[in-house]
């Protein structure tokens, strides 16, 4: 028969599935003989049980009964007994903690006759009401469903009526009143009594805790974080002890070390004569821990050695829920607690250096998000800063600009060359290009996954939002702030992705010390011990090295300029995944691609090609002597022809007003019929990629051409180019086996006109779902894959992702439909499959096929984990993001 309850000494912090994160470690301090009150758990069985059925399961409440009779035993008297009660807290605990799930009730077990029990035993009235009003108060709005409000507001009358606002001085008396009223309030709003009966106090809010999981703020939450429905949460309940029973009681929070920095000691805070949330609560001024220590020294001493204890054990970083009733310490919660992503570097490497842990578990200690974050430039921490509001942190970076309300002078500004910053209650897709205009954008409305926050960590932009205290007035061209102070169009601010924060003024930006590490600008055994980044930048530095020991996949990076390759390479990239040569066609050389695109004869076109072949072997140049000894994928010409041609209805325009005015150029007249004859419904379906080299004579051997011109020059001054010759969006074998005789051909002339015999490879991007499909067959071509995974995604969800993203992924992303974005995420499930299909099958006919992957993706951490587990051999990604590849490659394979 399954168990469904278990006393605190018989879990252990391994069973978190079943006796959810509370709870389990509950059972492990318990074990370890710290003072934990005793109590036991209800499993997540019982709840899933109960959700099943919508009763308690059959044998739950004699296995209840069991537990609370030894419970009883232990402490001598029974729940609720009028001369003495045993109270319990009923506290939920599901594995991951969750918004939206019921929260604790304390005191459970106080009725009118028991109160009047343990003001006796306490010798202390005013005690034993505050602790009966919290119940009535916590029981009725948790269990019950009645608004706080309605006990706040008697609260608060309680307290005019007594001239004060600190709970502290309401008497007995007032007390005894207050738990009165709160009793109407009940009976007024849930239609029935508060429960007298102590039993059913506490399988009431069982049954409440059960309920919660399926709340919708709960399973919304769930959705988004991709936490699995079925967990269910276990219920913890736990005997009570007071610290609202005078002055040499209280309770209070901890750190095992500064969560904020890292800094090694302990941090916390405590408040005297105060019970349960009251500390978080903000309702008195807390003390500092240090504080305590002269307050309590036996108490304060008894926490310190607990600390240490549980950071030995758990091996890191713990947070703590404390207790001290009448000078004796109670613990009752523990567990590794959140930090940030410098102090989760120091800290990691701390630990390392005392022992407790080794340099693979640190590698696991830390994430690639992490270090992206460290990797953005910040605010200069010694700058004086005005803060004027706060709002959530939606998308990192440390933006300064001059506030505008809308799109129109954003772009008018920006083009002018003015840094904006765009100020909106909300976006929504119109928004779209002056938020790319800015530097950042700020909104006083919407949380984490509302439209500004979502495309604005699409675009790697500075966001903060939902900045409630500003009023924004977008007709009016400015804002307010909560004190009143009016900011108009024109203003500067300076905003802090990371933080949250805004500013008046220009705050001054620096690089982040890890960048300036990454790029070898430090000497590491010359650093400033007084400057707190050396700390973090070793950490960095020691991490690094064991990502890179243990990872099996080679990074590479995006890169089609000399300059980015070069920085990449300095961030560690081992060649580059993916040289578009997109850019290499626009600018100055957008007339020749015009006239190439408006050729009528094979000669025209010859010779415009011959122009621009000597342009394209000096872009590659560069790259071969910034990547050299390492491999380089050049993917051919790529995206639709009109892009480099003029937009359509600008064109149109012009020549309209040329021929009214009788002035009407030939030229401009064939390039708008040539741009009215490319224009594509679907450009991202339509003529681009391979299709292009099959459709252009002599584009994509103009191409092949000059890598391999420029790579035999190269070879001849005695380097070492690797180049792979990548096709683009090749979904038969037949399209690239075309494009691949072509480029043997020029390979021939090429190596007969220099001498130079060169080691290349012709290979295709992955990016339809026919080429996964047929991997097989264009294996048998393809000397490497590289899977295209942003196309991948649009061509395998049927989304345009311009389209897509800014129009409704916020609602996607509200819904639940997903939890994060699958262009910034990989869709394992979909996409990931495809990937996972297209490696098999090229290997199975290619046994060692090299196999890479260029996207963004390559630069996301949990896609790299799952890139890993296929097999791949290589991710790509844009330089920056280098480093966090290597870091998550090595955690992946660590
Ligand atoms: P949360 O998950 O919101 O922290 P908890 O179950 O930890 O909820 O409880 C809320 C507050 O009540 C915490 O401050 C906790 O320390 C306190 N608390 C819970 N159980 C007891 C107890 N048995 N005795 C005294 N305080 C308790
Ligand atoms: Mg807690
Ligand atoms: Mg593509």
């Amino acid at each position: 028969m399954t168990k469904f309850v278990y006393d605190f000494s018989e879990g252990n912090k391994e069973l978190k599935d079943l006796l959810g994160g509370k709870g389990a470690n509950l059972a492990e301090m318990t074990n370890m003989d710290l003072p934990v009150p005793p109590g036991f758990t209800i499993t997540t069985e019982a709840c899933k049980a109960y959700l099943a059925s919508g009763r308690e399961p059959a044998a739950l409440a004699a296995e209840v009964d069991e537990h609370l009779k030894a419970l009883e035993a232990t402490m001598g008297k029974t729940l609720g007994q009028s001369d003495d009660p045993l109270l319990v807290s009923v506290r939920s605990g599901a594995k991951f903690s969750m918004p939206g799930m019921m929260e604790t009730v304390l005191n459970i077990g106080l009725n009118d006759q028991s109160v009047r029990g343990l003001a006796a035993q306490a010798d202390n009235e005013r005690f034993a009401f505050d602790s009966y009003r919290r119940l009535i108060q916590m029981f009725g709005k948790t269990v019950l469903d009645i608004d706080g409000e309605h006990f706040e507001q008697a609260l608060d009358a309680a307290k005019d009526a007594k001239g004060t606002k600190n709970d502290l001085d309401l008497d007995a008396e007032d007390l005894r009143r207050l738990v009165e009223t709160y009793k109407q309030v009940v009976v007024d709003h849930a239609g029935r009594e508060f429960p007298q009966e102590p039993r059913e106090q506490m399988d009431l809010a069982v049954r409440a805790v059960f309920d919660s999981w399926n709340a919708p703020r709960a399973i919304l939450y769930r959705r988004q974080e991709r936490i699995p429905s079925d967990l269910g949460t276990a219920v913890n309940i736990c005997s009570m002890v007071f610290g609202n029973l005078g002055p040499d009681s209280g309770t209070g929070v901890a750190f095992t070390r500064d969560p904020a920095s890292g800094a090694k000691g302990v941090y916390g805070d405590y408040l005297q004569n105060a019970q349960g949330e009251d500390v978080v609560a903000g309702i008195r001024n807390t003390l500092s821990l240090h504080d305590l220590e002269s307050l309590d020294k036996n108490s304060y001493d008894q926490l310190m050695s607990t600390m240490a204890q549980l950071e030995e054990h758990y091996r890191d970083l713990c947070d703590i829920e404390f207790t001290i009733e009448r000078g004796k310490l109670w613990m009752l919660q523990t567990r590794v607690g959140k930090r940030t992503a410098a102090a989760a570097f120091r800290i990691a490497t701390q630990l390392i250096d005392e022992g407790l842990i080794d340099d693979a578990e640190a590698l696991q200690r830390v994430t690639g998000a992490q270090l992206g974050q460290l990797m953005f430039p910040r605010f200069d921490e010694l700058a004086t800063k005005n803060l004027i509001a706060k709002g959530m942190n939606a998308s990192p970076g440390a933006a300064v600009g001059k506030v505008v309300f809308d799109t129109y002078t954003a772009i008018k500004w920006k083009r002018s060359g003015e840094k904006v910053i765009l100020v909106r209650r909300e976006t929504n897709p119109d928004d779209l290009d002056g938020m790319i205009a800015a530097q950042g954008i700020l909104t006083s409305r919407g949380g984490k996954t509302s439209h500004a926050a979502v495309v604005a960590r699409g675009m790697g932009k500075t966001c903060v939002c939902g900045a409630e205290e500003l009023n924004v007035d977008t007709k009016g061209r400015h804002f307010t702030t909560k004190d009143g102070k009016v900011y108009h169009e024109g203003d500067l601010i300076s905003i802090d992705g990371t933080s949250g924060e805004v500013f008046a003024g220009e705050v001054p930006v620096v690089d982040s010390p890890v960048v300036r590490y990454f790029e070898g600008e430090l000497d590491l055994d010359d650093l400033d011990a007084a400057d707190p980044s050396t700390e973090l930048v070793r950490a960095v530095d020691r991490i690094m090295r064991t990502a890179d020991g243990s990872r099996r996949m080679a990074v590479r990076a995006n890169s089609d300029t000399e300059e980015d390759s070069a920085r990449a390479r300095r961030f560690g990239a081992q060649g580059i995944g993916l040289c578009r040569t997109e850019h290499m066609f626009l600018g100055d050389r957008r007339a020749l691609v015009e006239a190439l695109i408006l050729a009528d004869t094979d000669e025209e076109r010859d010779r415009q090609l011959a122009e621009l072949l000597p342009l394209q072997r000096e872009d590659f140049a560069g790259i071969f002597d910034a990547m050299d000894g390492l491999p380089v994928t050049i993917r051919l010409l790529d995206p639709p022809l009109h892009e480099f041609l003029p937009d359509i209805t600008e064109l149109s325009v012009r020549v309209a007003v040329a021929e009214a005015r009788g002035e009407a150029r030939e030229g401009d007249l064939r390039l708008l019929q040539a741009v009215h004859k490319l224009h594509e419904q679907n450009p991202m379906l339509g003529l681009r990629g391979v299709r292009l080299g099959l459709v252009i004579p002599g584009l994509f051997e103009m191409q092949s051409r000059a890598i391999l011109e420029a790579a035999a020059a190269h070879q001849r001054k005695g380097g070492v180019p690797r180049v792979e010759i990548m096709v683009p969006l090749v979904g038969a074998v037949q399209e690239l086996e075309a494009i691949k005789e072509d480029i043997i051909a020029v390979a021939r002339d090429v190596r007969s006109e220099t001498g130079v015999h060169l080691e290349f490879l012709v290979g295709t991007m992955i990016e339809l779902p026919r080429a996964a499909l047929t991997a097989g067959q264009i294996a048998e071509s393809a000397e490497f894959f590289s899977f295209g995974t942003n196309d991948l995604t649009q061509t395998t969800w049927g989304f345009s992702r311009d389209d897509v993203e800014a129009a409704f992924f916020s609602h996607y992303l509200e819904k639940g439909i997903f939890g994060v974005s699958p262009f910034e995420s990989l869709d394992r499930e979909g996409v990931g499959e495809l990937v996972r299909i297209g490696a098999e099958r090229g290997r199975a006919v290619r046994p060692g096929l090299k196999l890479g992957v260029c996207g963004e993706h390559g630069g996301d951490p949990d896609s790299v984990h799952f890139f890993n587990e296929v097999g791949l051999d290589y991710v790509s990604c844009s330089p920056f993001r280098v480093p966090v590849a290597r870091l998550e490659a090595g955690r992946a394979n660590g």
